[in-house]
Formats: structure tokens, C-alpha cells, sequence
């Protein structure tokens, strides 16, 4: 620790410099000097910054300016939050500091998480806009939660924090690089918060109205686990430069499972949400029944409960539990039973096919019509199928890479016959399309229109991004062979 002429305690930097490639002993200095510039409350802040910009900064790169950028959100958070000389940190204002901090280091490339999450993030062939971090719906299965594993107490206990203005977002979305107007699928706030708890809901409309102002015509994936008010439906009704397309989460979790939702008044207003979805047709929605955990929420009950949540909206995606690697222990503190884990076929998504058959049996026994599939992309490609009034092939080419490359099938093939011919043969894409999509989206490779997908040639492997998106926009299976010289007859692979 080293102290600031006034006396107060600055906690140690020397990670933080070597991560930012900087001089320690200099860094040190340059700490003092700045500190001593600010308030007895701006320092304490900073004390918080430094101490969290330290122990979270995973990544080394170059950052010369970091120092003076942390000194500069100190003083704004300080000024945002208010707060007197000598008063303790209040944890909230220390929720703050964490997420703006976590967020200045993934801008200096000093932080990433697992997921590489950003702003603008490429997900399954999607980008995902995110201007909040954290989240108080307190899911035990929450996959950002592993960063609590670096001290870094932000995430679940935490309320969402704004760490980027929409208006930002929104420009680096027209700007990226896999941004195609009218074409590239846009999700809002999957990674990062609940798109409609009341601290982040406005950010939710925000995002939306700058949507509707671009008329680029995208359409936008919102996966929800919150109640919709009427009004907040009649908004999302009142857009008409994109569609929506809405998965309404219900998975009859217990309150150990997923804190917020699981009262019986909380499951009612879900319960409202889906009948005023359903009273504006212009609205595309599903039921999302995820995650179901054996042990946590299969009870042929809580199934039951699911199952009939989701029957109103005719579609229902089912999911297992994606792996966290702290999941024992929050077992233990929640009280849940250790779920029992399906290793067999290395997936990270854990979903028995014992517990699916159970799943569809209780479905048929009850009578149910709803359409069951196993995947997010078979959910918008049938909610998109719905509203076109014709079958459009899976949106990822989910089925054409089951059939290409013989993995665990994702298509559980229960659609009807014409969704199902529209996803076992997609239309090739025209080679014109396709050179199009690889010189923006800066790809230097050959390639050949094939039965089984598009072959990439080059010897340079794409980014795993760049080829989730090519099939995206494709609707068509993408396989990168190598390069061409040295492919004779390569393995598909995914
Ligand atoms: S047919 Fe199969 S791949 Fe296509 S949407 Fe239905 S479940 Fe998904």
C-alpha cells in the first residue's frame, strides 16, 4: 500500500502496471501525483478503482493513458454518486466502481471475460448490443458469476450498472465489421443484464428507438425472463422499422435457482405478459424454457407448469444447463442439489436425452400442440417462418450442419414437414452473394458453393465469428477446408 501525502491508503498497482506495460516504480509516482489533486471523497474512490483495476486486469497490452483514465472515472464517479470527505464507500457506489472500471479495462484491452463479451458482440452469428453490466435477478447458473472467481464482486449480487450510452452502441453496431444493414440479426443485452428489470429497461426502449431512427430494418432478438407491462408491450408493438422477435422465458425454476422470479404475483404478471404479446399480432413470440437442470426444475410438475406456459405462444425452445466452473459450490450456498452432468458427448450445454424424452412425454400426455425445438436459432427460424407465412431455412443452418458434419443433431426434427424440407435444403447461395459477404467482412479466400455448404479455402483459418456469421447471412452452411493446394478431401468440420 502506499500512502498519498494527505494519508490516505492507495492499494498496490504493480499488477496492473505490468499488465499495461508500464514502469511500476513510475506508475507508482504518477498515482501519488495525481491523487494528491483530488478530494479526500475522489481518493477514496480511486482507491476502489485502483484496487479493482488491479486484481480484474487479465490481458497485457500497451496502455500509456490508463492511469489517467482511471484517475478521470474516479472523479466522475465521485461526482455522480456524491459523497463527503472521510464517508466509507457504500457498496453500491463499490457495484459502480467495479463495472466502470471492468468496462475502461476491456476498453484498453487490459480485460476480458470469458466469453469475450463487448459492447457490440458477435454471438452465434448475431450481434449482441450490451450498455449495462450486471445483473439482480440472481440465476444460480448465471455464466458471467465465474468472475467472482477473480474477486471481482460485480455481477451477481450487483445492480446493472450503464457502462456505455446507447447512442455509442448503436454507432459502433453501423460501424462493425459483421454489421450487414437489414440483414445481420441484432440481440439486446443477452450477456450482460436482463433487458427488462427496471434499471435497464429504458436502455432497453433506447436501444430500440435509435433501431427505429436507423430504419436500417434488422430484426432484433429480445430474450427476457422479466414480466412486460402492458405499456412496455404497446411500445414494443409501436416499432415498425424492424421486427421483434421475443423469447418470454419460463422455466418453473425454484427461488434457490432464480431469485427474483419465482414468486407466485411475479409468475402472474409473466403470465399477463403472454396475453398481451399475443393480443398484438405484429409482436413474434416464444416461449424460451431454459435452463432445465435434473435435480433444480425437472420435477414432472415444474414441467407441467413450463410446458403449459409456453403452449399459448404455440413455440417452445428447450435447453440444457451450460456448464459454470463454480458450480459445486454454488450448489452448496443455494442449497440445491449438485446437478448430475451429462460428460458423454463434450458438450458444455448439459441436457440428458433422459430428461428430453421425459420432457416430450409430458408434452404429449398433457395434449399440448405447441412446437418443441432444441435450439435459439430453430426459435427464430420458426417465429420467422410464422410471420412470413412460409418456411425459411434455420437461421444458423442449424440442420444442414447436423447432416454435414454427423454431430449430435441440435434439430430435434419435430417442426412440420415444409420447415423441415426448408432446413434440410437450403437454397445455395449465388457465388456473387457470397464474394460480397467475404470482401466486406475481410475475408481473403477462395471458395466453392458445395451440397454440403460453402468451402473456404485459404490458409489463414477465418475467425470463428466471421464463419458464424457468413452462415447467418447465408442461411447455408460454411466450412473452412484449409488451404487449397493442400486440400484433397479434408473432413467437414464445424
Ligand atoms: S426443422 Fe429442425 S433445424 Fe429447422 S427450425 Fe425446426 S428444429 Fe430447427
Amino acid at each position: 500500500m502506499n500512502e498519498t501525502p494527505e494519508g490516505s491508503v492507495l492499494p498496490d498497482i504493480g499488477r496492473l502496471a505490468w499488465r499495461a506495460a508500464l514502469d511500476a516504480d513510475g506508475a507508482r509516482r504518477e498515482v501519488e501525483l495525481r491523487a494528491a489533486e483530488l478530494s479526500g471523497f475522489e481518493r477514496a474512490v480511486l482507491g476502489v478503482v485502483l484496487e479493482v483495476a488491479d486484481t480484474g486486469a487479465n490481458r497485457r497490452t500497451a496502455a500509456p493513458r490508463i492511469l489517467p483514465e482511471l484517475v478521470g472515472l474516479s472523479r466522475t464517479i465521485a461526482a455522480e454518486r456524491g459523497g463527503r470527505d472521510g464517508a466509507s464507500i457504500r457498496m453500491d457506489l463499490r457495484r459502480v466502481a467495479n463495472a466502470k472500471t471492468l468496462h475502461l479495462l476491456r476498453e484498453a484491452g487490459l480485460y476480458e471475460d470469458g466469453e469475450g463479451v463487448q459492447p457490440v458482440w458477435p454471438h452465434a452469428g448475431m450481434l449482441i448490443l450490451n450498455t449495462m453490466l450486471g445483473c439482480s435477478f440472481g440465476c444460480a447458473y448465471c455464466f458471467r458469476a465465474d468472475e467472482q472467481q477473480e474477486g471481482v464482486e460485480w455481477f451477481l449480487s450487483g445492480r446493472p450498472t450503464q457502462v456505455v450510452d446507447e447512442a455509442t452502441v448503436v454507432d459502433r453496431l453501423a460501424r462493425h465489421p459483421l454489421f450487414v444493414p437489414g440483414v445481420t440479426q441484432i440481440g439486446l443485452h443477452s450477456a450482460t443484464t436482463e433487458p427488462f428489470l427496471p434499471q435497464v429497461r429504458e436502455s432497453t426502449f433506447a436501444l430500440l428507438d435509435l433501431l427505429e431512427s436507423a430504419s436500417w430494418g434488422n430484426d432484433v432478438m429480445i430474450i427476457t425472463k422479466h414480466f412486460l407491462r402492458e405499456a412496455d408491450v404497446d411500445r414494443l408493438a409501436a416499432y415498425r422499422s424492424f421486427q421483434i422477435l421475443l423469447f418470454l422465458t419460463h422455466n418453473a425454476a425454484p427461488a434457490a435457482m432464480e431469485t427474483m422470479g419465482a414468486s407466485a404475483g411475479f409468475l402472474e404478471r409473466k403470465r399477463r405478459t403472454v396475453e398481451h404479446v399475443l393480443a398484438r399480432p405484429n409482436l413474434a413470440a416464444a416461449h424460451y424454457y431454459r435452463p432445465i437442470v435434473p435435480g433444480w426444475n425437472d420435477a414432472p410438475e415444474q414441467i407441467e407448469a413450463a410446458l403449459r406456459f409456453g403452449e399459448p405462444l404455440g413455440l417452445t425452445v428447450i435447453g440444457g444447463l451450460k456448464e459454470i466452473p463454480q458450480l459445486k459450490e454454488v450448489s452448496a450456498l443455494r442449497g440445491l442439489p449438485l446437478p448430475l452432468l451429462d460428460d458423454t458427448a463434450g458438450r458444455d450445454k448439459h441436457f440428458p436425452p433422459e430428461l428430453v424424452d421425459r420432457i416430450l412425454k409430458i408434452h404429449r400426455e398433457l395434449g399440448l400442440t405447441s412446437t418443441i425445438v432444441g435450439d435459439q436459432s430453430c426459435g427464430l427460424t420458426v417465429m420467422l417462418s410464422r410471420l412470413r407465412g412460409r418456411p425459411v431455412p434455420n437461421v444458423e443452418a442449424t440442420r444442414m450442419y447436423d447432416l454435414a458434419t454427423g454431430r449430435s443433431a441440435k434439430c430435434m426434427g419435430l417442426c412440420s414437414p415444409e420447415q423441415l424440407a426448408a432446413c434440410t435444403a437450403p437454397a445455395p447461395p449465388e457465388p456473387a452473394r457470397v464474394e460480397a459477404l467475404l470482401h466486406r467482412f475481410g475475408v481473403t479466400a477462395q471458395f466453392a458453393v458445395a451440397p454440403d455448404g460453402v468451402r473456404l479455402y485459404s490458409t489463414r483459418q477465418p475467425d470463428r465469428h466471421v464463419i458464424d456469421a457468413l452462415a447467418a447471412h447465408l442461411r447455408f452452411a460454411v466450412h473452412w477446408r484449409g488451404d487449397r493446394q493442400a486440400a484433397t478431401t479434408p473432413p467437414v468440420e464445424e
